[in-house]
């Protein structure tokens, strides 16, 4: 579907732009402290987040405050001049936070993954003008997050950004919610104009990787972080291991390494625009060698087939990888990216000897 999105704020835009606050609103002491203390540390922020009404896996966990916890959004906004945002998830929410005066509306990784729910609010934002951030959907599903944004796009919002949060997986990992950065990046390469946020708090689930992952974002380009503050982290009534001070979150900001998309340094461009230029030969000479390669299967498969031998040698094939992995290692190339690359080779030679093995004569 053909989109023309809008960024989230009016331009000029300064990147990193900067959401933070509690992953919970739990008392108006706790959401004015907060955002006092973000004032105090000097740190500019674009949105003051805050959970009012919060998707928790287990029932009889804190699940938020209700509507009531809107009205100390109000008035973060009216003390320090900070727009808000929330998370909402069906009609009740959106008719709350508009009537509320939110700035900004998000929805969740578990709403994102639900058509009925993206659907049901979309309907209750039709005609409403908000800037409108949607959190990738918790299962790997490029779809399913694109589907989101055309449901929400199809009701008349235009100002639309996306979270980036990571994704579920089982077992113990690193992370919280593993990054799949490849993913956000082909939704980036797609849909160009979508502002993209990184939400750093939920990916790593634990504060000593937070500044990490924020800086990969920024490497990567991404417009800003959603990082949660609080208080008092130690005693946050949810998320507790992943909030930060509000000056610890300023230090962070501080560290961050911002870089450019493009330069105008004519040198730096020139020198950029040869080694690019190396790159493109370089892959014109693989795609070469893998044709060539095809043409080979092509031949051993009609061999195979005159013999009456099955197109698939398990073995002969662990034997490539094995070798692969190791020569590889030797040029600096990952374990699973050589797997990876061996595999998708493979499945195209197959493809190409059945191809062979029905031809009729
Ligand atoms: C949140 O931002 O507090 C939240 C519930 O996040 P997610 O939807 O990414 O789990
Ligand atoms: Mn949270």
């Amino acid at each position: 579907m053909e989109m023309t999105i809008q960024p989230i704020l009016p331009r000029p835009i300064k990147r990193p732009v900067i959401i933070a606050g509690p992953c919970s609103a739990e008392t108006e002491v706790q959401v004015m402290e907060t955002a006092r203390q973000l004032k105090k540390a000097g740190q500019e922020i674009d949105f003051f987040r805050s959970g009012i009404w919060k998707p928790r896996t287990r029932p009889n966990s804190f699940e938020g405050v209700g509507k009531e916890g809107l009205q100390w959004l109000k008035k973060v906004k009216a003390e320090f001049g900070f727009k808000t945002c929330t998370e909402v998830a069906n009609t009740a929410h959106v008719f709350h936070a508009l009537k509320s005066d939110v700035d900004l509306l998000w929805l969740g990784a578990r709403t994102t993954v639900n058509p009925f729910s993206v659907q049901e609010i979309a309907d209750a934002l039709e005609g409403v003008d908000k800037p409108i951030l949607i959190k990738n959907p918790i299962n790997p599903d490029l779809g399913l997050w694109i589907g989101a944004i055309e449901r929400i796009y199809k009701a008349g919002l235009t100002r639309i950004g996306v979270i980036h949060r990571g994704f579920s997986s089982h077992g113990e990992t690193k992370f919280r919610n593993i990054p799949r950065w490849q993913i956000a990046i082909e939704l980036k390469r797609r849909f160009p104009d979508l502002m993209m946020i990184c939400d750093n708090s939920h990916i790593c689930g634990r504060r000593d990787l937070l500044a990490e992952i924020a800086q990969q974002a920024m490497d990567l380009n991404y417009d800003g972080i959603m990082t949660e503050t609080h208080c008092t982290p130690d005693e946050a009534w949810s998320d507790a291991a992943q909030q930060i001070t509000p000056d610890v979150f300023k230090k962070l900001v501080d560290g961050l390494v911002i870089r450019e998309e493009q330069s105008q340094d004519q040198v730096f461009n020139e020198n950029i625009g040869g080694l690019r230029k190396q790159i493109d030969e370089l892959d014109e000479e693989i795609i070469n060698l893998l044709g060539n390669r095809m043409e080979l299967a092509d031949a051993i498969g009609a061999y195979k087939k005159r013999n009456n031998i099955s197109i698939l040698q398990s073995s002969r094939f662990n034997e490539i990888v094995e070798q692969a992995v190791v020569q590889g290692a030797n040029r600096g190339l990952s374990q699973g990216f050589i797997t990876t690359l061996l595999h998708a080779i493979h499945q195209e030679s197959i493809n190409h000897q059945k191809e062979v093995y029905q031809q009729t004569k």
